[in-house]
């Protein structure tokens, strides 16, 4: 099965000079699969996770984002399918300061059709599989960074999502705590979440089965890190 599949994708961006951001862009993300994006400023690697995110549409081609074709949703389908199969996870961790470890977890289920305990409870689950259960209640400035980043991946992950996307993940985080959550993305890679997380760090990109280089706007290659490296 397919999580994400993008097919002669091009998205252009019209101000003076229009500039192809992706530029023919086709590519297949198996449902349970682990894909790394490199490449360097300017080649395309936020548009690429914009759309792959439902946060945006391409300007042609399509995206298929748990067979849904998202340029072909309106704005309130796109906010749904955005919340239900796309898990996010920022360099920033974007936390809400005010709420606590649990609440912050919770946060992506208040647009299910879910029930607030059984919310709290599914929220506890994941703080304990991130090995956070013991700071439940602790708000992010009471957090160091990488168990911030636990909380952002706990929350990425509460609604069960087709894909989980991470953009420079660790960026923030020293080499120690990197390994921790990048030990973490391997271990819910293991339990058949896809993953997707662009990267600048060539050891991040390691621990993908694939990289995929982007360059100008298109696929430059992608690297099989299972077996040798193809061409495009
Ligand atoms: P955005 O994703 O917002 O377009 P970039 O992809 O250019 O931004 O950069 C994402 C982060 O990586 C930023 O914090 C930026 O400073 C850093 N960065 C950008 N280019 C490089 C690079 N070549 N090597 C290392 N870090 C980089
Ligand atoms: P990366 O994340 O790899 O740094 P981006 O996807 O951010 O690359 O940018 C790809 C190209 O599209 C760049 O030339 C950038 O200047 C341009 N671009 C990105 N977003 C916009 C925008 N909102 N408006 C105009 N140009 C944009």
């Amino acid at each position: 099965d397919t999580a994400v599949s993008l097919s002669n994708v091009r998205k252009t961006y019209r101000i003076g000079e229009p500039v192809h951001a992706l530029d023919g862009v086709s590519l297949e993300v198996p449902q349970g699969s682990y894909t790394a994006i490199m490449g360097p400023s300017g080649s395309g690697k936020s548009t690429l996770m914009n759309l792959v995110g439902c946060l945006d549409t391409p300007t042609e081609g399509t995206v298929v984002v748990g067979g849904r074709e998202v340029g072909a949703l309106g704005d309130r389908e796109r906010t749904r399918l955005r919340g239900t199969e796309v898990g996010f996870v920022f360099q920033t961790f974007n936390l809400m300061p005010r709420l606590n470890a649990v609440e912050n977890v919770a946060l992506p289920q208040l647009f299910q059709n879910v029930g607030r305990s059984e919310r709290r409870e599914r929220a506890r689950a994941l703080l304990e599989r991130v090995g956070l259960a013991d700071r439940a209640d602790h708000q992010p400035n009471e957090l160091s960074g990488g168990q911030r980043q636990r909380v952002a991946l706990a929350r990425a992950l509460v609604n069960d999502p087709a894909i989980v996307l991470a953009d420079e993940p660790s960026g923030n985080l020293d080499t120690d705590t990197e390994a921790d959550i990048l030990d973490l993305f391997d271990e819910f890679h293991g339990g058949g979440t896809t993953m997707l997380v662009v990267t600048h760090e060539r050891h991040v990109a390691e621990r993908a089965d694939r990289i995929v280089h982007l360059l100008d706007g298109k696929i430059e290659r992608i690297e099989d890190l299972e077996g040798s490296s193809e061409s495009r």
